[in-house]
């Protein structure tokens, strides 16, 4: 399996630490407001990474962070007339909320900056032992990027050069412009803990490296951020774990390619800025998926409302496949032996998967697998039309089952059932009405309606049929014609 490492320009094997066993760490969101679509791509993408290695049989464990203390939180809470734990707080909650509505598995370790801040400080007490970092009078510590003799590594920057090409903010106290705060002296009305340097707050290099040593162990086998964050916050992060435990941070660093919403670069004064939740709102979770699994994870993803639009019909047409496959395995006869149309299908099932995973072994190429996906549903579509009503159940329900487990490693669910999971129970009163129906069951409801619809027609009994489809359509539904005979849905 080949995956791209930022720090060595080139797909290299996946090798695991501990064989079979992948950790892994992507920083988390600053907790100050709702999270945006951009995060959502790089959130997003580290869970379709992680699930992946999961389906190929690893033991992933996954840790990311809240950063939970920063001048963001602070100006908000300032803004806000709260105080900085309370706004962290419901910021964390409604991250949370919005990955959970999007299918991002929950990271096994979620640690907060605010509850680290020992592991943070042991580790700053080892850098100034080793020279690396020194504290100032004003109650900040720093730490030393001369010290490191590796500084650059992961970024592939110059010190030299860059203080040639970049204006660095001037501060006495620090030794070289480069030099990052490790600690942070408290400033009136700032959130702080006690520390060996006074009263203060860590620094948001601080945090990932720590957090990384104390739950996972360095190295670890995956680092992952969007590809803003190379420099200076992974090249910071990498150079402290160097300085304090002679280890590097991570062997592979995976970034994300930023999101662009028509062209241009999200942001808020150009009116293109969207929150997930806004999105999420309006569309399903799956659609949201499926358009930016299409992009490369390592390439800048456009995003538009046209696109996400089309892909809307894509998601349905993946699922309504899935249904109408195991509509067509219930409704189908006892099987016999398979024919050619069956071991057809057997064989593109297979191929599917092979193609799938090929696909996603190659630095996990989403918008690959997508088109495997998509190739069995073709090939799904063509069978179901062309075998009618001689489909085989078995062959059916793999396929049903191929596309619910590659759909998943995308996270995105499909229904296992044949109808729709929520028929309205109202349909039951209607089949009662319409079709001497006795039952309570909404699904057997829609049999019997269509049923008596399909009766009142052949019968020309249009009286009948009218009110059973207006009835129909006054709850939201559609009749759907298959191959295998007519069936409710819900419109879309
Ligand atoms: P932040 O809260 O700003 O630290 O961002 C959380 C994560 O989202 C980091 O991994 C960022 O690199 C990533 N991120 C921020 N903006 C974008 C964007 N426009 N596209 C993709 N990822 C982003
Ligand atoms: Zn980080």
């Amino acid at each position: 399996m080949l995956v791209y490492n930022t720090q060595t320009h080139k797909k290299e094997e996946l090798v695991p630490i501990e064989p079979g066993k992948i950790r892994m760490y992507v920083c988390g969101p600053t907790v100050y407001d709702q999270i945006h679509i951009g995060n959502a791509r790089t959130f997003l993408a580290f869970d379709v990474i992680r699930r992946y290695l999961m389906y190929k049989g690893y033991q992933v464990t996954f840790a990311q962070n809240l950063t939970d203390v920063d001048d963001k939180i602070i100006n908000r809470a300032n803004e806000t007339g709260r105080t900085a734990a309370e706004v962290a707080e419901e910021c964390s909650n409604a991250f949370i909320e919005q990955m959970h509505r999007f299918g991002v598995l929950d990271p096994d370790i979620r640690p907060r900056a605010t509850h680290e801040i020992e592991a943070m400080q042991e580790m700053i007490v080892r850098l100034i032992d080793a020279g690396h970092a020194y504290p100032v009078p004003s109650g900040d510590v720093y730490f030393s990027v001369r010290s490191d003799t590796s500084y650059g590594i992961l970024s592939g920057r110059d010190l030299d050069q860059m203080r040639a090409g970049e204006r660095v903010g001037v501060n006495d106290e620090k030794r070289d412009p480069f030099d990052f705060a490790l600690w942070k002296a408290a400033k009136p009305g700032e959130p702080s803990w006690p520390s060996p340097w006074g009263d203060g707050r860590p620094g948001w290099h601080t945090e990932c490296c720590a957090m990384i040593h104390r739950y996972l162990g360095t190295p670890i086998d995956i680092h992952g951020g969007g590809a803003d964050l190379v420099f200076p916050h992974h090249e910071n992060e990498t150079a402290q774990a160097m300085c304090a435990w002679d280890t590097a941070l991570a062997n592979t660093w995976m970034h994300t390619g930023m999101l662009r919403v028509d062209g241009e670069k999200m942001s808020k004064s150009l009116g293109n800025f969207y929150t997930l939740k806004e999105v999420l709102d309006k569309y399903p979770a799956g659609a949201v998926r499926l358009l930016m699994l299409q992009t490369h994870y390592r390439a800048p993803l456009d995003f538009s409302f046209e696109r996400l639009e089309g892909v809307a019909g894509t998601l349905e047409r993946l699922q309504t496949c899935a249904r109408n496959l195991r509509w067509a395995a219930e409704r189908s006869p006892q099987d016999g032996e398979l024919n050619d149309a069956d071991r057809a299908l057997g064989r593109a099932i297979d191929a599917a998967r092979e193609e799938f995973c090929g696909q996603m072994d190659d630095d996990f190429n989403t918008a690959g697998g997508l088109a495997a996906i998509f190739s069995l549903v073709t090939a799904c579509n063509t069978y179901l039309a062309e075998a009618a009503d001689d489909t085989s159940t078995a062959v059916c329900l793999r396929a049903a089952d191929m596309l619910g487990e590659l759909a998943a490693v995308m996270g995105i669910e499909l229904s296992r059932s044949a109808g729709d999971d929520d028929l309205p129970v109202a349909l039951v009163d209607l089949a009662r009405e319409h079709a001497g129906y006795e039952g309570d069951s909404a699904s057997d409801a829609a049999d019997a309606l269509l049923a008596a619809r399909q009766e009142a027609r052949a019968a020309k009994n249009w009286g009948v049929a009218d009110a059973i489809r207006d009835g129909i359509t006054v709850l939201g539904l559609v009749v759907e014609d298959t191959a295998a005979g007519a069936r409710l849905h819900r419109k879309e």
